[in-house]
């Protein structure tokens, strides 16, 4: 079995090296004030790579002043370029950042030609010694794909194996993996069903962990949780992101959080003490968990990545965390979250929502609370709320219903996949969702 570690820039991912805990800009790239001081504080914040939006060759010229500008002051965190359906940019991007995301199967319709625009970059990466993610999200998959495996855990997969395979017969190896969902169900099937067939395939390359859309708060720090930690527990991932609908620099302890359950073995001991009660409903003390009292977010996700986990995969249907400094109905929403977020029990509306970037059109976070704030009544319904066009109709994936910024402080509501009203203005398109989901409830 061949384990190959990546390197980018110093930095080493995969084959036993320490799990890196990564973030991205939600600055618009152009900015380069803004990125450059958005990039110091994430890098402050213990930030192991730093991802940036580069849809043009705008971009690429702006991530090149900026990583000069951060090399300048000593900070060596390697940058990532997020590249989408554009595989010159992607090209360009190569030169410049220590490692470009792609998905190579939207760079062309034609799987030939993506194959060929694919190869071309590859070139690219290995000329300048930057490293390469083959970032496939669920709801981006090639029109190939879906016609023979579906939108599927098995699609994503069988998408990813056949673009690693070319990188094996290019005899290029500097490649990181990630399927990524914002249903955890179908988000950890996936990565199994990916490392299973790299393992039978001979070569294991490093994986990229993380719940796409996972939105903000307890509630996406919950879905992290348990989609990460589902994949962790089973010593798979090299890398995770929490994607927050939030200041990105908050991902990175709740990402620090996730990791260090796992690594310091406290993770085998709770699994442990609540496989030997042989109970479908255990209960552990507060403490058990060892977090204080003052540190919900460090509890919650430590409950999430214990409970929700086994909640996931069935071993337990519910549970009880007993004597807990806090009150009742926070213990309560803490459960049902979990509950929810393990995709077991509904009680609120399902949100999906972008973490947001340098594509965002508005101002996500205070519309996507607004949003929740107006439909939290909606149980069972999936709501999608997304920074952009370019992606978000993709990646909203199997969303009821989707608020979609266009541009120009105009929005774009989706039913399912069509898309029903353009060009709302953004001070009345939350008013405009609510009536089309209103209607169809009635
Ligand atoms: S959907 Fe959101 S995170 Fe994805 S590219 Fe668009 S704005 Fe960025």
């Amino acid at each position: 079995m061949k384990r190959i570690q990546a390197e980018i820039a110093g930095l080493k991912l995969g084959g036993g090296a320490p799990i890196a805990v990564q973030t991205m800009c939600n600055t618009h790239t152009q900015d380069v004030e803004k990125s450059v001081a958005q990039c110091l504080e994430m890098a402050a914040a213990g930030a192991k790579l730093i991802r940036l939006t580069t849809q043009g060759f705008k971009e690429v010229e702006a991530l090149d002043k900026i990583k000069a500008i951060l090399r300048n002051q000593g900070i060596k965190t390697p940058l990532v370029a997020d590249v989408h359906f554009n595989s010159e940019v992607a090209i360009a991007a190569a030169s410049v950042a220590d490692k470009v995301r792609i998905n190579p199967g939207n760079f062309s319709q034609v799987h030939k030609d993506a194959q060929s625009q694919f190869a071309r970059f590859i070139e690219a990466c290995r000329k300048h010694g930057t490293a390469v993610r083959i970032g496939l999200n669920h709801g981006s998959l090639g029109e190939d794909i879906v016609n023979r495996w579906g939108n599927t855990p098995e699609g994503m997969k069988q998408a990813a194996m056949q673009w690693l395979a070319m990188c094996i017969d290019e005899k290029f190896d500097n490649v990181v993996v990630s399927l990524k969902a914002s249903n955890t169900i179908v988000m950890s099937q996936a990565y199994l069903l990916l490392f299973k067939a790299m393992e039978e395939s001979g070569t294991v390359f490093p994986v990229h962990l993380g719940v796409t859309e996972a939105g903000n708060a307890d509630q996406g720090r919950i879905k992290s949780a348990i989609g990460i930690g589902a994949l962790l527990s089973k010593g798979i991932g090299d890398t995770v992101r929490v994607s927050l609908t939030e200041n990105p620099v908050n991902e990175i302890p709740a990402g620090e959080q996730i990791v260090q359950f796992f690594e310091s073995k406290d993770a085998q001991r709770l699994y442990e003490a609540v496989r030997n009660q042989n109970s479908r409903t255990p209960i552990l003390r507060f403490t058990d968990l060892g977090c204080g009292k003052d540190d919900w977010n460090r509890f919650i996700i430590r409950a999430a990545a214990l409970f929700g986990v086994m909640l996931l995969e069935k071993e337990i249907d519910d549970f009880t965390i007993a004597e807990a400094p806090y009150s009742e109905k926070k213990m309560k929403a803490l459960k049902e979250n979990i509950q929810q977020g393990a995709r077991r029990v509904f009680y609120h509306p399902e949100y999906i929502a972008c973490p947001g970037c340098g594509r965002t059109q508005y101002n996500l976070e205070e519309t996507f609370n607004k949003v929740k704030e107006r439909t939290s009544h909606l149980k069972g319904v999936r709501i999608a709320v997304m920074g952009c066009i370019v992606n978000g109709p993709g990646e909203m994936a199997d969303a009821d219903y989707g608020y979609v910024g266009q541009g120009g402080g105009k929005v774009t509501i989706y039913k399912g996949k069509q898309p029903v009203l353009k060009g709302v203005p953004d001070s009345e398109a939350i008013d405009k969702l609510l009536q089309i989901i209103e209607k169809d409830q009635k």
